[in-house]
């Protein structure tokens, strides 16, 4: 347990399979040959001092431009935009490694951009927008996490799925019974959960001196692109293309430059936290 009372994920991760962690309820399912298993063989991590890795997914691309503003900008060349610039301060101020879901306006189904997130064994993963309501004057970032809901269903699902085996493979768990499996995948998913709902509540603290944001600003959807259950992942709306304001500011690339050196800093210092320790 760290200070604040939470197990960090990549503290999660590696103690993975122990008696304490999963409750005596749960070790009951274990099979005596997996729990030797587990004991003999410690998990892989990755060590204490590599470089953290962050995935950025600028929204939308190719056939699906997103956001239209009434000046005619469009939200996906606003979010690669915004996301390159990110992506150059990070990989260049703070040694960060970065991957970008798209480098090019193409289109990327939503779950490839989580598949893409996994794959890469991402430590954060987060999906740039450009947002768009009704109401005009609404203006402002926000800040999207994966409602409590629908996580539990989707690792429900994910779980009782045949290929499990499969979805496990980037976890870096050994065989285990299909019951202990189960409840694994929902242990890892809430502690992601709980993962990205602490990021988000600091990015928001980090920005709100210095950027417009939107009245509640801290939200959750069943966005698919925050469902991978191993990757603590954040949906940002940067601000909002239907307001006149917002669109003219997101227009300027000195404004562009500004929220991504914003943000770059702010998720800097987020991945250099105790949170992703
Ligand atoms: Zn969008």
């Amino acid at each position: 347990m760290t200070d604040n009372g939470l197990l960090t994920r990549r503290r999660f991760l590696q103690a993975g399979l122990t008696a304490s962690l999963l409750g005596a309820g749960a070790f009951a399912l274990a099979s005596k040959g997996w729990a030797a298993a587990a004991e003999a063989k410690p998990l892989p991590s990755r060590k204490p001092n590599v470089p953290k890795l962050l995935v950025l997914d600028p929204g939308h691309g190719g056939r699906d431009p997103g956001a239209r503003g009434a000046s005619g900008t469009l939200e996906k060349d606003i979010t690669i935009d915004i996301a390159q610039r990110m992506a150059d301060q990070l990989r260049n101020d703070k040694g960060i490694i970065v991957k970008l879901t798209r480098e090019d306006d193409v289109f990327i189904p939503l779950e490839e951009r989580v598949k893409f997130g996994r794959e890469a064994r991402a430590d954060l993963f987060l999906s740039i927008h450009a947002d768009s309501a009704p109401n005009k004057s609404a203006r402002g970032l926000s800040v999207y996490t994966l409602s409590t809901k629908a996580s539990d269903s989707f690792s429900k699902s994910l779980a009782d799925k045949e290929n499990e085996a499969d979805l496990m493979g980037g976890m870096d768990l050994p065989p285990a019974p299909k019951e202990v499996t189960a409840i694994l995948m929902d242990l890892t998913a809430r502690q992601t959960r709980n993962t990205a709902q602490h990021a988000r509540a600091t990015f928001i603290r980090g920005l709100s001196r210095q950027w417009r944001l939107l009245e509640q600003p801290m939200r959750s959807a069943n966005f698919v692109v925050l469902r991978a259950p191993d990757v603590p992942s954040m949906l940002i709306e940067t601000s909002f293309l239907s307001n006149p304001q917002d669109e003219a500011i997101l227009r300027q690339p000195s404004q562009r430059a500004k929220i991504a050196k914003l943000m770059a800093r702010t998720i800097a210092a987020i991945l250099d936290s105790s949170l992703f320790a």
